[in-house]
């Protein structure tokens, strides 16, 4: 069965978001762990997690992704940024600690002109301090399309990072087709290559989750402009071999696409009819 889902708000906590993939008929999703822009999250209710555990066993739910606030730069220029970053990073981990198993995925960031080897650096660093073997989250870093100074532009900087951090079994990489579409990856003509590459640069035992997306742009146009699927420029041809393809088939599948819940609810039964 394919594990497919959206991402949803998490405004309302755990259960709601429960309920609302269950109402779209989605057995995943993914959430912000707080503010997409940062700043204080809410206090944990644990009621309200006890409550989505178990409504997640009955109805089928598992492989929910976290997804840390997009503005978090660990690899900053400037040292009170850096801080800002490991100590949500630290902070949404030790709450992801009460939905164990699950994933938390992290736009690596951007290196504002200091250079991929110091960005590298400090996002390394970063998930040095903050790892402990105890924690039962894998963290993903995701494929970015490499607009402005983005690190993971590629799967070698992807590969540099996961090569520094000691607990390495508690990483893993989160596949966007629109990131590396933008980024000049051809998941369209060139589907089986690409991810050969991705097995040789980095190894597909690390891919634990894909951002499906179509994209508003060209092949390698560094951009990052999401799309509905089968409108955007990468098709609902290609999306539907990438949710099929042997590589990737059993792995949860995320909607990041410009919908409110129907159109996602909509996008979640194309697939599935899709699905081999
Ligand atoms: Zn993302």
């Amino acid at each position: 069965m394919l594990t497919i889902g959206c991402h949803l708000s998490s405004s309302k906590g755990y259960l709601a978001m429960g309920k609302t993939a269950v109402s779209i008929d989605a057995n995943t999703f993914q959430f912000f762990t707080r503010n997409p822009r940062g700043g204080n999250a809410k206090a944990l209710d644990e009621a309200d997690v006890k409550d989505y555990l178990a409504y997640a066993a009955q109805n089928g739910i598992h492989h929910i992704l976290a997804h840390a606030p997009y503005t978090l730069n660990g690899c900053s220029a400037d040292e009170h940024l850096r801080d800002f970053a490991r100590r949500t990073m630290e902070d949404d981990l030790r709450r992801l600690e009460f939905t164990p198993g699950n994933c938390y995925n992290f736009h690596p960031g951007s290196h504002v002109g200091q250079g991929v080897e110091t960005g590298v650096s400090y996002i390394s660093g970063m998930l040095n301090q903050i790892l402990t073997p105890q924690h039962q989250t894998t963290v993903l870093l995701e494929t970015m399309s490499g607009k402005g100074s983005e690190v993971g532009r590629n799967f070698e900087e992807l590969r540099e990072i996961l090569d520094r951090v000691q607990l390495s079994d508690k990483m893993g990489v989160c596949l966007d087709t629109c990131h590396v579409w933008d980024g000049g990856y051809d998941i369209v003509n060139h589907l089986d290559e690409v991810l050969d590459e991705f097995d040789r640069v980095i190894g597909l035992k690390r891919l634990k989750a894909v951002h499906l997306n179509d994209s508003m742009n060209d092949l390698g146009s560094h951009k990052d402009r999401h799309a509905k699927l089968g409108e955007g420029k990468i098709g609902l041809e290609a999306l539907t071999r990438v949710v099929n393809h042997p590589a990737l088939s059993e792995l949860p599948f995320y909607l990041e696409t410009p919908n409110e819940l129907d159109g996602y609810a909509k996008e979640i039964r194309m697939m599935r009819e899709r699905y081999l």
